[in-house]
């Protein structure tokens, strides 16, 4: 554990009072979802300095990783409109770890959340600091083995205000886009009571199908596939999170999620209400995933 770490940790115990009789978690991945929720970060909105907050301790979570960046920065800003017609400057967050081959896995999650409302803090535990954990949980086990595939690292700002990230990444990206073979991106991946977690994505690739039953059969938790068809409407998450852009410019993904529950977009989205042993479990599930999805994805290549 870092200095920083212990400091920021330190800091937490003696400015939020919510901290006093709870145990810090002893698992790396909950500990990055419970040091990204607290109201420290006040929501993580775009552009505010709760999100400054967030980006340097993810910075530093990169770093210790052995996160490369591209240039001298991890950081990749960017303007943008919303649509209330609000001029905002996202700041995206990226890196890479290489393989074998100049082509790339991009693994993402959103690290914006809704900032304070009404006087209320929007934590966002699982929308999204469960999955910037996960991404982080992936870094770490990529950086340990080899890989035939390298992968870069997207933490996104701006996808609570319009997927803005993801779009400001695929239309300047660090690498041409044809390099870019596949992303696996994660939104909302420890709140559920079901042990139910969603891959969408194989009705507009197939050859996820087979992948994912096989990663079902290994793991804990329920991998159900769906929320990709057209005919589902509102059900259809093709483009409800940051793995939209990418399959707009024809990139194959797979989205992991759950289901929308009682504490989605409320203050009440906050570390107690995730579940912690679901949460490990689908970690597990991804760590298996993108090592599969190294070695298919080779063979389909071959
Ligand atoms: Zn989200």
């Amino acid at each position: 554990m870092s200095f920083y770490r212990i400091l920021c940790i330190s800091l937490l115990l003696l400015t939020n009072l919510s901290v006093f009789g709870q145990e810090i978690p002893k698992s790396q991945s909950l500990l990055d979802i419970y040091i990204l929720s607290q109201d420290s970060m006040q929501g993580r909105r775009t552009g505010e300095e709760g999100a400054a907050i967030a980006r340097r301790y993810l910075t530093q979570r990169f770093q210790e990783l052995g996160v490369q960046p591209f240039g001298d920065s991890y950081n990749q800003e960017f303007d943008f409109k919303s649509r209330r017609g609000v001029d905002y400057t996202g700041s995206n967050l990226f890196g890479f770890l290489p393989g074998e081959q100049e082509k790339y896995i991009v693994i993402s999650a959103h690290y914006d959340h809704e900032g304070v409302k009404n006087e209320q803090i929007y934590n966002g535990a699982d929308d999204n600091a469960s999955g910037v954990a996960g991404l982080l949980a992936i870094a770490e086990m990529v950086s340990r083995v080899d890989f035939n595939y390298s992968f870069i690292f997207c933490a996104f700002d701006a996808e609570e205000l319009g997927l803005q990230g993801a779009k400001a990444f695929v239309s300047n990206p660090p690498v041409p886009l044809k390099d870019i073979v596949f992303t696996l991106n994660m939104d909302m991946i420890s709140h559920n009571n079901e042990n139910e977690i969603y891959a969408s994505g194989s009705y507009h690739n197939k050859f996820l199908v087979p992948l994912l039953e096989k990663i079902n059969e290994q793991t804990k938790v329920d991998v159900k596939l769906g929320h990709d068809k057209p005919s589902e409407g509102y059900n259809d998450w093709t483009f409800s999170s940051d793995h939209g852009p990418f399959h707009k410019k024809g990139i194959p993904f797979i989205y992991f999620g759950v289901e929308d529950h009682k504490d989605y977009h409320r203050p009440t989205d906050v570390y107690e209400n995730i579940n912690e042993e679901f949460f490990l479990d689908v970690i597990d599930m991804l760590v298996l995933t993108v090592q599969e999805l190294d070695a298919s994805l080779e063979e389909k290549s071959e």
